[in-house]
């Protein structure tokens, strides 16, 4: 269980229900509700929903402390507890961190850059990648890697597995599996069509496979003595990087997924001074990446990474626009068409799991001539996912999730490289050990076949 709902806290005003994808949130109107589950994709949206509550101003220490003991929160976290949570996983972080013999590694998705900073009274959206790389190293970690590094090697890996599909015949539409949600949804509903997958795993499983294979080579480390944690906008990672396939190295890619809320606590437990933070550098090699990895965060950001690389892979000529905006926006099911070249490739963006049973239907009748389809169960992508802070009031949210994607697409634009075949810390990875993208040693690694019978 990764996602809960406190009886007593509830109230029954179902509003959780109203933006729960599945329909996983059950019981009568004024009575405290249930998560079914088997249906729960561990998604959090109805976490940042929920406004039942209780706090310290309104219901005195005893009540307060009390719940907070439960939920095993540390003392640092004085904000309002929500009747909707995800359970706290700091414990096994702190213990690594404080084991002098393990070499910790962290990681950090795109879209945590763009939110955390709310936590500590920073503008919506306002862009924190410096101050975040400072403040896990503060907190300890050996090795402060970015996980827009392995987003780029997704995209050599995916994209290659989608040219592969599209010029030997493969099992086409090919959808996105980064999104361990999306994966969970159509697991449950949909299994005769898991071939139309990619096999290449999530970014934050890329990564932690990286850490503990390729990067322990490079800091004479034993895989065994690496504990990899991740940082994600996501509540779902937590039970991906459960996944038991999820260690093909032998160690298991990620030991530990945290939120960008819990990443917080952890900064104010530690009692650092966000606001007196100087802007740090994460580490070389894998804190190297470009917009593409960077744009992973937002709604069509996966497409539009593919094809800024899958273009010039297949053309062997730069892109005439690096910004692809036919694919932006945030509608719920979009489409597009674009020239590569000869091919003329049909692709569909799906934001919000609920948008997705159309397409699905429509890829089981055969009458949906598409090539490459993301799928991303939150509503705008990750920057709204169900482990961003808190939006206390709707109105807010709308603001929020524009001021995040706006500052993702920023980011993008000032970076040095924009194609994730240009990251030359992506470049040496494959020379010096992966060899080529979906090379038998890349398969082995960064591929999976999706196993939840
Ligand atoms: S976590 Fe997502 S799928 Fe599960 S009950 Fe909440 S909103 Fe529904
Ligand atoms: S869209 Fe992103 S944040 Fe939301 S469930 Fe999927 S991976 Fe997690």
């Amino acid at each position: 269980m990764i996602v809960a709902i406190d009886q007593n806290l509830c109230t029954g005003c179902r509003e959780c229900a109203q933006v729960c994808p599945v329909c996983a949130i059950e019981g009568e109107q004024g009575k405290p509700q249930v998560i079914q589950t088997e249906r729960c994709v561990m998604c959090g949206q109805c976490i940042q929903k929920c406004k039942s509550y209780v706090s310290l101003l309104d219901h005195g220490n005893d009540a307060y402390d009390r719940i907070r003991k439960e939920r095993n929160l540390p003392d640092s976290v004085q904000e309002p507890l929500f009747a909707a949570y995800s359970v706290c996983s700091l414990d096994k972080v702190r213990t690594a961190l404080k084991d002098g013999c393990t070499f910790t590694v962290v990681q950090c998705a795109p879209a945590v850059r763009v939110a955390i900073g709310e936590e500590f009274g920073e503008e919506l959206g306002t862009l924190t990648p410096g101050k975040l790389a400072a403040a896990l190293r503060k907190l300890g970690f050996d090795r402060v890697y970015d996980t827009n590094f392995p987003a780029d090697v997704t995209i050599m890996e995916e994209g290659t597995e989608l040219i592969d599909r599209v010029n030997k015949g493969g099992v086409l539409p090919m959808f996105t599996s980064c999104c361990p949600a999306w994966v969970k949804f159509l697991e449950n509903n949909y299994p005769e069509l898991k071939d139309h997958l990619s096999s290449a795993k999530s970014p934050q499983q890329i990564g932690g496979a990286i850490f503990k294979t390729y990067g322990a080579e490079l800091d004479q480390r034993k895989a065994s003595e690496i504990y990899s944690v991740s940082v994600m906008p996501c509540t779902c990672k937590a039970y991906e990087c459960d996944r038991p396939e999820m260690k093909d190295s032998g160690y298991r890619d990620v030991d530990a997924a945290i939120t960008t809320r819990e990443l917080a606590w952890l900064i104010k437990e530690a009692q650092i001074d966000w606001n007196a933070l100087r802007e740090e550098e994460f580490d070389q090699p894998f804190g190297m990446y470009t917009g593409a990895g960077a744009i992973f965060g937002v709604t069509g950001g996966v497409m539009e990474a593919a094809i800024r690389t899958g273009y010039e892979l297949v053309t062997g000529e730069s892109i005439p626009q690096v910004d692809v905006t036919s694919v932006r926006g945030t509608e719920g099911f979009r489409t597009a068409l674009i020239e590569v070249g000869d091919l003329k490739l049909k692709v569909g963006i799906v934001t919000g799991l609920k948008h997705v049973i159309p397409v699905l239907e429509a890829v089981r009748a055969g009458t949906l001539d598409l090539h490459f389809i993301e799928v991303m169960t939150c509503p705008q992508g990750c920057v709204s996912g169900g482990g961003q802070p808190k939006l206390l009031m709707d109105t807010f949210s709308e603001e929020a999730y524009r001021a995040r994607r706006e500052a993702i697409f920023d980011h993008d634009r000032e970076l040095t490289y924009r194609k994730s075949h240009e990251n030359p810390a992506v470049k040496k990875l494959y020379e010096e050990f992966l060899e080529a993208p979906n090379s038998h040693l890349a398969h082995h690694l960064l591929h999976t076949t999706y196993c939840n019978d």
